[in-house]
């Protein structure tokens, strides 16, 4: 096999040409962020609380007064998906510039009748969301965030799991010495998802006439601290994602261990390079925070609803414009802001070097995407690679070319394709991660800032 560095278009380091200082200082920033946004919600109302600090004014699109005058408008949608706008000089006929990523990540959702006991623990029944290997969710510290509502009908926003004084919770595994019939196993079949029960309680109840009684004494417990019941349970939405904060790797310190850089690094880079913006736009700009990615976009909150198209018919009736809501959207342009696969050095032989991303060189275009003979791809036009490569390096922006890996090896989709089936003129462009989809994936700091160059160069320039 040929060595990597040796072939492909593009692959100088990004860290030769970044101003270090200013990668540091936004890498502390997103790391500190993300530290406390592990959910679609929680990331959304953290983008929420920065944008309002930054003079963005919190409008419901289906409110029957007339929006307040401003140029700076953020929507969020059932808590799970928001889109800020900045409105342009020019009408909206004209079309927007756009930059799309997804708050939702990979983890490990609890069921509606969670809670059984087994050999004197109490567990959480479970139901894995999104492309996880499931193996690697197993004996790490999860934490419970989520939703749920109090005997008071109340609602709680649960954060368990976080603090240095919370417990966590925990899927075990089965050790080496009994491991043999897993260890034969496939992969993919060695953890099953009905395996991955998490513990959430071990001491009995007192009364002994309790024929479950580790359930019995959880129950207690989560009623005195959450005055909640089992019932509550049927009507809560809960996520146990890995109880760990964000740390720099390396000696340098030059890249970022995190769970939900997927993608909550583009989610944040798009919106601070919206936030960015020093001047009033010629073109409206849109940032959007989609939620669902990870299960194909559907339902209300993903890119597949019809809220973009709610927020662009109100616009266009407060601002009295004729033109509709279809032909802004074709006259459109967006960026397809997610996360692609970095060359690893410990499985090459799934890349084709010449167009696989090195993890480091910068924000990766990617032309298509989809998998064998492109199947249920988003594939961009020449024009659009064109104009948009032509941005960055008016803006000196650092990037490469990539697709996922080798053909007929795998591949993957993002919200690309729901963009463009409005019209919209759509490229894929985001950072190479390593251990995608892990519990902790694997980021560069230099490619973290080149992506936020890359959405503010995009946003500004639109076409
Ligand atoms: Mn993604
Ligand atoms: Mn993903």
């Amino acid at each position: 096999m040929k060595k990597p560095e040796e072939t492909g278009l593009n692959k100088t380091s990004a860290w030769d040409s970044v101003d270090r200082k200013a990668v540091d200082r936004f890498a502390t920033e997103y790391m500190s962020v993300i530290r406390d946004a592990k959910t679609e919600r929680e990331f959304v109302e953290a983008i929420a609380t920065i944008a309002q600090a930054e003079g963005y004014t919190l409008i419901d699109p289906l409110s029957r007064k007339a929006f307040p005058k401003s140029d700076k408008l953020l929507f969020i949608n059932r808590g799970k998906n928001a889109v800020l706008v900045r409105l342009g000089k020019h009408p909206l006929g004209d079309g927007v510039t756009m930059v799309a990523a997804h708050v939702d990540a990979p983890r490990i959702d609890v069921k509606q009748n969670p809670l059984f006991e087994s050999t004197g623990l109490a567990l959480f029944q479970t139901h894995y969301y999104g492309g996880i290997k499931k193996y690697q969710w197993v004996t790490i510290p999860l934490a419970l965030h989520g939703v749920v509502f109090d005997k008071n009908g109340r609602k709680l926003q649960l954060r368990i799991g976080e603090d240095e004084a919370d417990p966590v919770f925990s899927i075990s595994d089965i050790l080496p010495h009994l491991g043999q019939a897993q260890a034969e196993k496939k992969l993919s079949e060695g953890v099953a998802g009905e395996a991955l029960d998490a513990i959430v309680g071990h001491i009995p109840s007192s009364n002994k006439n309790e024929k479950t009684p580790v359930k019995a004494n959880s129950l207690k417990v989560i009623a005195e601290q959450l005055h909640i019941d089992e019932r509550a349970f049927a009507a809560a939405e809960l996520e146990m994602v890995p109880a760990m904060k964000p740390r720099e790797v390396g000696f340098d310190h030059s890249m970022i261990l995190a769970y939900g850089h997927d993608d909550r690094i583009c989610g944040y880079t798009a919106a601070r390079g919206l936030l960015d913006q020093r001047n009033v736009p010629d073109r409206t700009q849109i940032v959007l925070l989609v939620d669902k990615e990870e299960i194909g976009s559907d339902g209300d909150t993903g890119m597949q609803s019809e809220f973009l198209e709610l927020i662009i018919e109100r616009l266009l009736h407060e601002l009295n414009e004729k033109a509709t809501v279809r032909q802004v959207l074709w006259n459109s342009v967006a960026l397809s802001a997610d996360v692609g696969a970095g060359m690893d050095p410990n499985y090459l032989d799934v890349f084709e070097a010449a167009n696989a991303a090195t993890v480091g060189n910068g924000i990766v275009i990617t032309k298509f995407t989809g998998s064998r003979g492109k199947t249920s791809a988003h594939d961009a036009s020449a024009e659009t690679l064109h104009k948009f490569l032509e941005i960055l390096d008016k803006k000196a922006v650092p990037w490469q070319v990539a697709e996922m890996g080798k053909v007929d090896v795998g591949g993957g989709g993002t919200v690309a394709k729901f963009l463009s089936k409005r019209g919209i003129e759509t490229l894929d462009a985001g950072p190479a991660l390593l251990s995608m989809h892990a519990p902790q994936e694997l980021a560069s700091k230099a490619d973290l800032y080149c992506c936020y160059l890359a959405y503010r160069a995009f946003l500004e320039q639109g076409r």
